[in-house]
């Protein structure tokens, strides 16, 4: 089975075609979220033919009230994609200020996806679990809730698995001691690998697709399963998620 990086900001690296040509040749399966609506269909042309990359639409939470006006080319490009992301909310101090906005927003990414049959999307949580998962719940038919770089509580933790949400973790946040606490916590067939590249750097270096590697053997040493058996529960997860997907647009 071939890697997995199921978030990634291929469009943010300064040589994006580099690295989705790289991502190609590695034959990586790729998650490539993006910010925007406007950033959808540049980015899906960085994705060569016949590539394992898949694109995202998304509305990034820290940008989302600023770029409001982009729901309605959203909801126009919806169609053209089963994957949404990233989307979220964002709680730090910042953003705070704007969370009813954001909400206000998801909830509308939420129901556009559930008019559109569901799909599977890509959400960040950062200082804003509590809310997300209320504004989830609210909307069941809104497809496939994958957390990503989630951090809640147990308690929250549980509640999100009771709601059907999956999890994607990446090598920097298993640096950290809540995020290797998060990944004894959740249950492993729900989990896929992801780097956030290249906003994620582990020692100033940006992650790249490649290094969605590193989960496996972080994993082996937080958990204690053999990263061999990591990587076949990885791959059957991978393939139960695209067939809950409905579509096997990335296989
Ligand atoms: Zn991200």
């Amino acid at each position: 089975m071939a890697l997995i990086d199921f978030h990634c900001h291929l469009d943010l690296f300064s040589d994006p075609h580099r690295v989705a040509q790289e991502a190609t040749r590695r034959g990586i399966y790729v998650l490539s979220v993006t910010t925007t609506p406007s950033a959808f269909l540049g980015t899906k042309a960085l994705a060569p033919p016949n590539s394992r990359i898949r694109t995202a639409l998304g509305l990034h939470p820290e940008i989302a009230v600023a770029r409001e006006n982009e729901l309605s080319l959203f909801e126009k490009l919806l169609p053209s994609t089963a994957y949404v992301g990233e989307v979220g909310l964002d709680g730090s101090r910042q953003h705070r200020d704007t969370l009813d906005r954001q909400g206000a927003i998801l909830t509308t990414i939420l129901s556009l996806c559930a008019a559109a049959g569901g799909k599977t999307i890509s959400l960040h949580s950062r200082g804003a679990v509590k809310p997300l998962l209320d504004i989830i719940e609210y909307e069941p038919l809104a497809g496939r809730p994958i957390l990503h770089w989630f951090l809640g509580t147990e308690k929250e933790i549980s509640r999100a698995v009771e709601m059907g949400c999956w999890f994607s973790v990446g090598p920097a946040m298993l640096r950290s001691e809540t995020g290797r606490k998060v990944a004894k916590k959740i249950p492993l067939d729900r989990v896929l690998p992801e780097t956030d590249g290249p906003l994620a750097k582990i020692n100033q270096k940006k992650l790249f697709p490649w290094d969605a590697i590193g989960v496996n053997s972080q994993l082996e040493t937080i958990l204690s399963i053999s990263s061999a058996e990591i990587e076949d529960i990885f791959s059957m997860n991978f393939k139960r998620l695209i067939s809950l997907s409905g579509r096997d647009e990335i296989l």
